[in-house]
């Protein structure tokens, strides 16, 4: 990956005057690179003697319970203390990691809107950042935050200065945004990273084990109805979707993070090349979208649903009812079909 050493110098300059108030935020809907990145990034720079407050808009998946530190989060939309704003507030520096533009920070946006007159330095894989930052380290091309992240500290640090906790917190977002190792930008420079994550002394099987085998029985029998029941194929069988309404969702004891993983599942039938997920939120529907090979669901989620992410995993919103959503999904499949979109 190449970074530019402008941009590197630029931030060694930022973070030399010591003890500095810094703040670290990260996406809605928080995601293991999200924390991952995150964490890893928290440590390094208390280590260089920073005090540091990581936000999150709201509760990461449980899943994540397990993360060392992963307490110390702020969560705003349970924050009654006012820790967030207080942070922001008093903050030298803002660190914008796994997202690239603060409409996808909810409440929070305002609060950065108004309240603060820090230094913004943005480190973030996804396509086309549209927020003006300080320093932007903007890699599509990274595989995950925590890579880019990895890569930073490697490239100002040294992998001397990366700690066991913190091999574990970057491993985590390396093997959750690339699907295990198996989606696009694997590039020998990730497996290298991996390799020194390994020597650093992190064991795979763990951490696999308490990221994918940590679920409850109502997300496993939720999975089964959603696919069953709920799962349908459009467009010749190459294009799937599923919706989960509040009350199926109530049904199975549904905790946030329980869906992780569902809308991948369709891609695992040979003729499906995208697949759509809805998923009823007390104010909108959020919509989880993946594709393979050149089908760029970027593209789909934000002509047609305010939103974006990466080519071939991207999500949006509608603040339809769940019919109308899927009848407006269905059309603009149809017309991305008609202008060429899947191929
Ligand atoms: P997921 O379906 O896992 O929530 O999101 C897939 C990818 O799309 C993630 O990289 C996520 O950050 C991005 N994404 C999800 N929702 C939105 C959105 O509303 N706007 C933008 N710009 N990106 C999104
Ligand atoms: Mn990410």
């Amino acid at each position: 990956m190449n970074i530019s050493q402008d941009r590197i110098d630029a931030l060694r300059a930022l973070l030399v005057r010591p003890s500095q108030q810094i703040v670290i935020l990260s996406h809605t809907n928080p995601d293991g690179d999200a924390i991952g990145s995150s964490l890893a990034w928290s440590d390094v720079l208390t280590s260089m003697g920073h005090r540091v407050t990581c936000i999150v808009p709201n509760k990461y998946p449980y899943f994540l319970d397990w993360m060392p530190g992963i307490a110390d989060v702020v969560i705003h939309r349970t924050d009654t203390e006012g820790r967030a704003s207080r942070a922001i507030a008093g903050a030298d520096i803002i660190f914008c990691l796994d997202f690239n533009a603060i409409s996808r920070l909810e409440n929070l946006s305002q609060e950065l809107a108004s309240n603060t007159t820090a230094r913004r330095v943005l480190i973030d894989h996804h396509l086309s950042p549209v927020e003006e930052f300080d320093i932007a380290f903007s890699h599509p091309e990274s595989s995950s935050t925590c890579f880019l992240v990895y890569t930073l500290i490697e490239r100002m640090f040294g992998t001397d200065a990366i700690t066991l906790k913190m091999a574990e917190e970057l491993y985590v977002g390396m093997m959750t945004d690339t699907g295990n190792f198996a989606f696009s930008f694997l590039t020998p420079e990730l497996f290298r990273a991996v390799a020194v994550l390994v020597e650093k002394g992190i064991h795979i099987p763990t951490l696999h084990n308490n990221v994918y085998n940590a679920y409850t029985e109502g997300r496993a029998r939720l999975f089964g109805y959603a696919i069953n029941r709920k799962m349908e194929l459009i467009e010749d069988g190459t294009v799937a979707y599923m919706s989960l309404k509040e009350n199926e969702m109530r049904r199975f004891q549904f905790q946030q993070g329980d869906s992780e993983g569902f809308v991948n599942y369709a891609l695992t039938i040979k003729k499906v090349k995208m697949s759509a997920m809805f998923l009823a939120h007390r104010k909108f529907i959020r919509i989880s979208l993946r594709s393979r090979g050149d089908v760029d669901v970027n593209l789909f989620a934000r002509k047609y649903f305010d939103g974006g992410g990466h080519k071939n995993a991207a999500g949006g919103k509608s603040f339809l009812t769940m019919e109308e959503t899927i009848a407006h999904y269905i059309r603009s499949v149809r017309e991305f079909a008609e202008q060429g979109g899947l191929g």
